[in-house]
């Protein structure tokens, strides 16, 4: 079968199924399956895919079918310049916690020293990207959840960085680390009756536990900023990523614990999405 036709195919059975980018996402789907580059792929629509090929895209459309996200159907998201492992343990990275990483590289310099710590690490795509940026720069990586501490080790391995991150496996609460320049941290930051508001892509596929900030929204990012203030250096900096309706609280709690906010961050579709702080 031709890969034009395999691709018309799937991406028909998917907006069938009212899967939103349909073609975008057969494309994908059939460029893992053939371990192509998409541009390779679209270059040569007239090859023609055996057997075994046709059955893999046939199951992963069936997957994509069931609102099982692209990332995890592959295995992998790109995220800054680097292809992340991903799984189930994991939120997939988005765009909007590339802020985060831009922000850090624009204001340090390429041979700056510093130990960062990563709250709630995940896929560990922050500080592993950030750490591919900054030679001299080391990290913690702290998640709650054990299975994302291994994918987040599987990429550090990968990306060959391993020997500069410590990897924790613990809440918040109980972990007691040394001072450090910089915190960042994407938290759990949807408040727990919202969560049946999200699109069956997230809401029946990645860890809720990634996703569920509480009855308000901000519990976790409240220990997030607790924990800060007694963990950062004097001068400091906390990067949090929180939503776009939660600015005027996190500046509270950030100001009664003795932070300075230096500015508030808009992603991609102009929403506040990072606020950046300093501790006095
Ligand atoms: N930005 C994510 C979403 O919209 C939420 C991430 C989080 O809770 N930290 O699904």
């Amino acid at each position: 079968m031709r890969l034009n036709d395999l691709l018309k195919l799937g991406t028909q059975e998917l907006k069938n199924n009212s899967i939103e980018n349909s073609s975008l996402d057969a494309e994908l789907i059939l460029s893992n399956t053939l371990k192509y580059k998409r541009e390779k792929l679209l270059c040569n629509l007239n090859w023609k895919a055996n057997k075994l090929q046709i059955r893999k895209f046939i199951t992963d459309i069936k997957k994509r079918k069931n609102k099982i996200p692209v990332a995890y159907i592959l295995g992998k998201k790109n995220f800054w310049k680097t292809s992340f492992l991903v799984n189930r343990n994991v939120l997939i990275p988005r765009p909007e916690t590339e802020l985060i990483v831009e922000y850090l590289l624009k204001i340090s310099k390429f041979n700056s020293k510093n130990n960062i710590l990563d709250i709630g690490t995940g896929s560990g795509c922050i500080l592993i990207s950030l750490l591919l940026e900054r030679k001299n720069w080391r990290g913690t990586a702290l998640d709650i959840s054990k299975d994302a501490i291994n994918v987040a080790k599987s990429n550090a391995k990968m990306q060959h960085v391993l020997n500069r991150i410590t990897f924790v496996n613990s809440d918040i609460d109980n972990f007691s680390g040394y001072k450090y320049d910089l915190i960042v941290s994407n938290p759990p930051y949807i408040n727990s009756s919202s969560i049946k508001n999200l699109s069956e892509d997230i809401k029946f596929n990645e860890p809720i536990l990634a996703l569920d900030g509480g009855y308000n929204g901000y519990s976790e990012i409240e220990k997030v900023i607790k924990k800060s203030a007694k963990l950062l250096k004097l001068k400091g900096k906390l990067i949090l990523e929180i939503d776009h309706n939660q600015v005027l609280m996190t500046r509270k709690f950030l100001k009664k614990d003795n932070f300075y906010i230096n500015s508030v961050l808009k992603d991609l579709r102009g929403l506040n999405r990072c606020i950046i702080s300093t501790k006095f």
